[in-house]
C-alpha cells in the first residue's frame, strides 16, 4: 500500500491530464519571450489575480525574493510577521541578495494588522534608510493556514498606500484563502501591489509560481530573474501543466479543506494530542504531541512505519496538509495510525 503523504501540499503529482498537456505543448525560447505556452500562462495568471502582468518563476521563493529586490533598495526595512516564510525560509534571501532588514511583529495567528504595522513603520532619516515594503502571507503557513480577514487587508491597502509604502503578498497558497472566504482572487489580491502564488503545492502542477504585478514591476522582475539564473528557456513544458493547473485544480481546494476539519477533529479527541478544529480554516493543520511523551522523531517514525507521513516543525509540533492526492479514506487512515500510536507510545520508542 503506498503511503499517506500529508508532509505538504508540495508533493502533489501532476494529474493525466497535466501531462498530455506537458507532451502536446507549443515552445520556444522563453528568455526570448517566445515561448508560448509560457506567455499564455502568465496572461491567465495575470487576468486571474488581476493585474497588468506575471512572471513565470521556479518557485515560490525566487517569486518572493525578486519581489523584494524590485520593491526595495539597500538598506531598507521589511515589515514581516515573525514566523513569515519570506524571513525564516529562504534562507536568508532578504539580507543576502537584497540588503534587507527584517522588522518582524509578533502575531498569535499570523495574521497582521495595521496597528501592528504601522508600530514598526520607519520614514528615512540622518541615522536609518526606514520602511521599504510590508509583506502578508496569505495564506500563513506556519500559522496553520490562517486566512487574512477581508476587512484587515483593506484597512492594510488603505492605509500603507496613503503612507506610500508598497505591499507585497506571499500568497503561496492564496487560492485556498479565496476558497476559505469564498471570495475572488482578485478581491484579495487588489489589496497588494504584487502577489505570489504557488502552483507546485494545493494546483498539483510539478514545477512553479507566479509572481504578479503591475506592467512596469512585471517588467523589472523579469531583469532579475535572469540575474538569479531563473531564465528557463523551453519551459512550457512545465506552463502547460500551470494552465491545466489554474483551471481544474481550484476547485478540489474545499475538499481538502474539510478534509482537514475532519483530520483535525478526530485529532482532537485522542489521548496525548492537543489541536484545536476552530484554528483550521484552510488545509495546514498543527498539533502538539507533548501529551504523548514521544519525540517528534519517534512519532513520525512510527507514523512512517505505518505508511502515513507527517513533519515536525518545532520541538512537539507536527505538521500535517491535505491536498487532491489524499482522499477521505486516507485521512481516515492517517486517523487509525495516528490513534495506534497515541494508544501505545511505548511501542513507537
Ligand atoms: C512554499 C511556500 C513558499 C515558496 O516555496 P518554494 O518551495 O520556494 O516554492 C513561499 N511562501 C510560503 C508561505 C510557502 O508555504
Amino acid at each position: 500500500m503506498t503511503s499517506v503523504d500529508l508532509r505538504s501540499d508540495t508533493v502533489t503529482r501532476p494529474t493525466e491530464a497535466m501531462r498530455q498537456a506537458m507532451y502536446g505543448a507549443d515552445v520556444g525560447d522563453d528568455v526570448f519571450g517566445e515561448d508560448p505556452t509560457v506567455n499564455a500562462l502568465e496572461r491567465r495568471a495575470a487576468e486571474l489575480v488581476g493585474k497588468e502582468a506575471a512572471l513565470f518563476v521556479p518557485s515560490g521563493t525566487m517569486g518572493n525574493q525578486i519581489a523584494v529586490a524590485v520593491h526595495t533598495s539597500p538598506g531598507h526595512e521589511v515589515i514581516c510577521e515573525e514566523h513569515s516564510h519570506v524571513v525564516l525560509y529562504e534562507m536568508g534571501m532578504l539580507a543576502r541578495f537584497s540588503g534587507c532588514l527584517a522588522r518582524t511583529v509578533a502575531t498569535s495567528n499570523g495574521i497582521l494588522d495595521w496597528p501592528a504595522i504601522r508600530s514598526r513603520v520607519r520614514a528615512a532619516s540622518n541615522h536609518f534608510r526606514g520602511t521599504g515594503l510590508i509583506t502578508l502571507e496569505n495564506t500563513h503557513n506556519y500559522a496553520g493556514g490562517r486566512a487574512y480577514p477581508m476587512e484587515t487587508l483593506r484597512r492594510i491597502q488603505a492605509e500603507s498606500s496613503a503612507a506610500g509604502l508598497p505591499v507585497h503578498m506571499d500568497g503561496a497558497r492564496v487560492f485556498h484563502a479565496a476558497a476559505a472566504l469564498r471570495v475572488e482572487l482578485r478581491e484579495i489580491a487588489a489589496n497588494a501591489d504584487s502577489l505570489t502564488f504557488c502552483i507546485s503545492k494545493g494546483l498539483g502542477a510539478p514545477v512553479g509560481s507566479l509572481l504578479t504585478g503591475s506592467r512596469d514591476f512585471i517588467k523589472e522582475a523579469r531583469l532579475v530573474r535572469k540575474a538569479l539564473g531563473g531564465g528557463m528557456r523551453q519551459a512550457g513544458v512545465l506552463a502547460a501543466a500551470g494552465l491545466v493547473a489554474l483551471e481544474q485544480s481550484p476547485a478540489n481546494i474545499p475538499a481538502a479543506h474539510a478534509d482537514a476539519k475532519f483530520l483535525a477533529t478526530s485529532l482532537a479527541g485522542l489521548p496525548g494530542i492537543s489541536v484545536n478544529p476552530d484554528d483550521v480554516e484552510t488545509n495546514i493543520i498543527f498539533f502538539d504531541i507533548s501529551g504523548t511523551g514521544l519525540t517528534n522523531a519517534e512519532f513520525t517514525g512510527a507514523l512512517r512505519k505505518a505508511g502515513v507521513l507527517a513533519l515536525g516543525l518545532a520541538p512537539g509540533r507536527i505538521r500535517i496538509v491535505t491536498h487532491q492526492d489524499v482522499d477521505r479514506a486516507c485521512c481516515e487512515r492517517a486517523v487509525e495510525v495516528i490513534a495506534g500510536v497515541c494508544a501505545a507510545p511505548a511501542n513507537a520508542s
